[in-house]
């Protein structure tokens, strides 16, 4: 079943989602080179939970932190840790989500540090794009798979990979609803939008290959070629008025 949401609703994802967009920005403007994955996880943390949200992640599903942050060859689902350090060079995907007033919001954006090599810089780039072209098509009287289509079409003229076995969803009351939402996908195809639907539009894209292995601490997704990938990812909700988007920051 699809949810849909109220006016007041939407206003209650729109605090989720600015609290989570601004976590995620606040963030990626505070790494560095030499800071491990554990201190930005805790800077997420305590600017989640000082703006008086909870950090949805936490203990979601046994995940032991308020942030997924995933380093180059990782695509979504790393484990912040003391023993992971940046490094000049490195892409840095954040995924984060708040929680507060019932409601949570779900974004995602992966930082170039220092000097990033010019090839994976244009991944980062085709792969931001490539949400936009997906969120264009939330529109009321669309179907999911016109959302699906314009991101596989965007991104497969690049030639890059596209991950399959990770799709976005459904997001409002819990992190992951109806519907699924694949980065492929056949377009006039899937569930009909309707005004006060929300979900997360997410492109997972590999610079080479679209396999996809698990790490055996059961989170980390790496890349099987082991190409640097890049994640993106709002949350929107259809509205009469075009696609909105919820987790858009307010900070930068
Ligand atoms: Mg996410
Ligand atoms: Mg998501």
């Amino acid at each position: 079943m699809i949810n849909v949401k109220s006016k007041s609703e939407l206003e209650k994802m729109r605090k989720a989602g600015i609290i989570t967009g601004n976590a995620l920005h606040y963030g990626g403007q505070s790494i560095k080179v030499g800071m491990s994955t554990y201190e930005l996880d805790k800077i997420i943390h305590d600017y989640i939970v000082k703006n008086g949200a909870k950090p949805t992640f936490l203990g979601y599903g046994g995940f032991p932190a308020s942030a997924c942050i995933s380093i180059n060859n990782e695509v979504i689902h790393g484990i912040p840790s003391k023993k992971k350090i940046i490094r000049d060079g490195d892409v840095v995907s954040i995924d984060v989500g708040a929680y507060i007033d019932g409601f949570t919001g779900d974004s995602a954006y992966t930082f170039p540090v220092g000097k990033v090599a010019e090839e994976t810089l244009e991944l980062l780039k085709v792969t931001n794009e490539s949400l936009y072209k997906g969120i264009e098509q939330a529109v009321v009287g669309n179907r999911i798979g016109d959302v699906s289509h314009a991101v596989e079409e965007y991104v497969t003229s690049y030639g890059y990979g596209i991950v399959r076995e990770y799709t976005g969803h459904g997001v409002g009351r819990k992190l992951h609803e109806s519907p699924e939402v694949p980065n492929f996908g056949k377009a006039g195809h899937g569930p009909r939008l309707v005004a006060g639907m929300t979900f997360a539009i997410e492109p997972m894209i590999n610079a080479v290959g679209d396999g996809v292995k698990v790490l055996p601490d059961g989170w980390t997704v790496l890349t099987k070629s082991g190409s640097p990938s890049a994640h993106f990812e709002h949350t929107v909700a259809v509205t009469p008025d075009g696609p909105v988007l919820l987790t858009k920051p307010t900070i930068i």
